[in-house]
């Protein structure tokens, strides 16, 4: 597949490519071009000029289009779904809820875009002002670069994509290159459905690199990304002397605190859930399971039998719960994880401490304690359930809070007071009580404390995020 480049299908200046993957099989299913910094100055300066016509646009027409496109999608969704899955290694089936949920993304931040109101602000409020109109509106930035990770190409890109074109921003779109393929295609339709292909461009190829090229520009004025902490700390450092947003969404070490009095099997269904999707791949979902004493051997014994039942393999075979990691490099990383807490006094309860070739059994590790770096700050992307036992709840909400990490949280409780009160004293973005911490309706402000990010994704921060503010004043014109 080609790049979109300045209005148009490219090959890289270079003619370089990448292979992309099928993670399941290891098979080659496509390449993409590797953009090269020729590639990169040319999407700039499309992006660029491309601006001022499309925020020129009334909102209504560009909401149009997006509705449009977003209400054609579902007319693909088998064929773009086939393709995620394949470049992913997700089941057909989750595949199939990420493309609806990108047709529904797009249709609710073109609504939500009509509503971008300001506000009149009564001059009255000071001496000397008493005969001022002040009115405030909400204006795009400019040219957005949106990098996305391969864990969920196409939803994270309409998170980002949607609302910025909507509030009439231009983007320049690079995600994973282990994951493109769906967005290129989800770009292709895009431009069916009438939008002017130079306000939305994608650029495939080696992250780093192109990344770097992208974030030195001048010419960008928004930047919003999702990725690791590292990468995330790279791409603060880069933006930082351009005093422009840059908002990050990154990795988490969630925390799911189970009470004694919990429902065990509640417990072990939103577990498995949250742990399983996308392979064990979710940023938001419940990575250390920190149960109460007294609940513990039940927790325990009712995820065992949980695990026991999952079956692994590739993701297009029927029944199959869980599919392979995203390449080598992630299941040797997983396995090198497992075998450092396994080091640290850790025990296997069921699974495997090895990978075979990119499948990581849902494994889970018991006689897990807090000075334990996966207790902390090792993020584990795939199917490892750690479970620590503690004494009291006030235990449980330290170790919850000794990280560096604060995206998502989840208690469970029976005692709806009880867990509120821990709630609030939980570090996070989120706190979801009686349900996974992978929890992420479309309207909720979505972002994590600390190392896990800055800003808000979801339609209610739509506004903050997207669009910069502007007071017009009209002096003395009110009598
Ligand atoms: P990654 O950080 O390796 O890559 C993310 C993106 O950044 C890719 O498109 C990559 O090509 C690009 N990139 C790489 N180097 C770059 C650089 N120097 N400058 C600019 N861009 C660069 O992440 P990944 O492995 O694709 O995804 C997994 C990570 O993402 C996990 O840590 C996970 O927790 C996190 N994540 C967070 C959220 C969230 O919303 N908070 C959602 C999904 C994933």
């Amino acid at each position: 597949m080609q790049m979109l480049l300045a209005g148009a299908r490219s090959h890289s200046t270079t003619n370089r490519t990448v292979q992309i993957l099928n993670p399941a099989t290891g098979d080659v299913i496509d390449e993409v071009p590797d953009a090269s910094d020729e590639d990169v100055e040319t999407a700039l300066r499309t992006a660029t000029a491309a601006f001022p016509a499309w925020a020129a646009r009334p909102a209504h027409e560009r909401s149009e289009i997006l509705v449009r496109f977003a209400r054609g999608l579902l007319d693909d969704q088998e064929e773009l779904a086939n393709l995620l899955a394949r470049e992913n290694g997700k089941t057909v089936t989750h595949a199939r809820l990420e493309i609806a949920s990108c047709a529904r993304l797009f249709e609710k931040y073109a609504n939500e875009a009509l509503r971008l109101y300001g506000q009149a602000i009564p001059g009255d409020f000071e001496p000397g002002y008493e005969q001022d109109l002040i009115l405030t509106r909400r204006y795009p930035y400019g040219v957005m670069v949106a990098i996305t990770p391969f864990n969920f190409p196409v939803s994270l890109f309409s998170t980002k994509v949607a609302p910025a074109l909507a509030s009439g921003n231009v983007v320049i779109g690079k995600p994973s290159e282990e994951t493109p393929l769906t967005t290129l295609r989800v770009c292709e339709l895009l431009y069916d459905a009438g939008l002017p292909p130079e306000t939305l461009q994608v650029l495939t190829g080696d992250g780093r690199r192109i990344g770097r090229r992208l974030l030195e520009s001048e010419r960008v004025n928004l930047v919003s990304f999702t990725g690791s902490i590292e990468v995330g700390q790279q791409v603060n450092t880069q933006r930082a002397r351009h005093i422009s947003p840059t908002h990050l969404e990154l990795g988490g070490n969630d925390p799911m605190i189970v009470c004694n009095d919990a429902d065990i099997d509640l417990v072990v269904e939103h577990a498995w859930f949250g742990r399983t999707l996308e392979n064990g791949q979710c940023c938001a979902a419940s990575k250390r399971f920190i149960v109460e004493k007294e609940a513990a051997d039940d927790f325990e014994s009712a995820l065992e039998e949980r695990l026991l039942r999952t079956t692994v393999g590739d993701p297009f075979d029927d029944g199959v719960d869980l599919g392979p990691l995203i390449n080598d490099a992630a299941a040797r990383r997983a396995e090198e994880q497992i075998a450092l807490t396994v080091d640290q006094g850790a025990t296997v309860k069921t699974g495997s401490a090895r990978a075979d070739q990119r499948f990581v059994q849902p494994t889970m590790l018991v006689d897990v304690t807090a000075d334990m770096d996966i207790a902390h700050d090792l993020e584990v992307f795939a199917p490892v359930f750690p479970v620590l036992r503690v004494e009291s709840l006030d235990q449980a909400v330290a170790i919850a809070n000794d990280s560096t990490m604060a995206l998502h949280a989840s208690v469970f409780s029976r005692d709806i007071g009880q867990a509120i009160a821990t709630a609030h004293r939980i570090d996070g973005g989120l706190v979801a009580i009686n349900g996974t911490g992978l929890y992420k309706p479309d309207a909720i402000p979505f972002g994590g404390w600390k190392l896990s990010g800055t800003g808000r994704e979801g339609l209610v921060a739509m506004a903050e995020q997207y669009t910069q503010e502007k007071t017009i004043a009209v002096r003395d014109v009110l009598g």
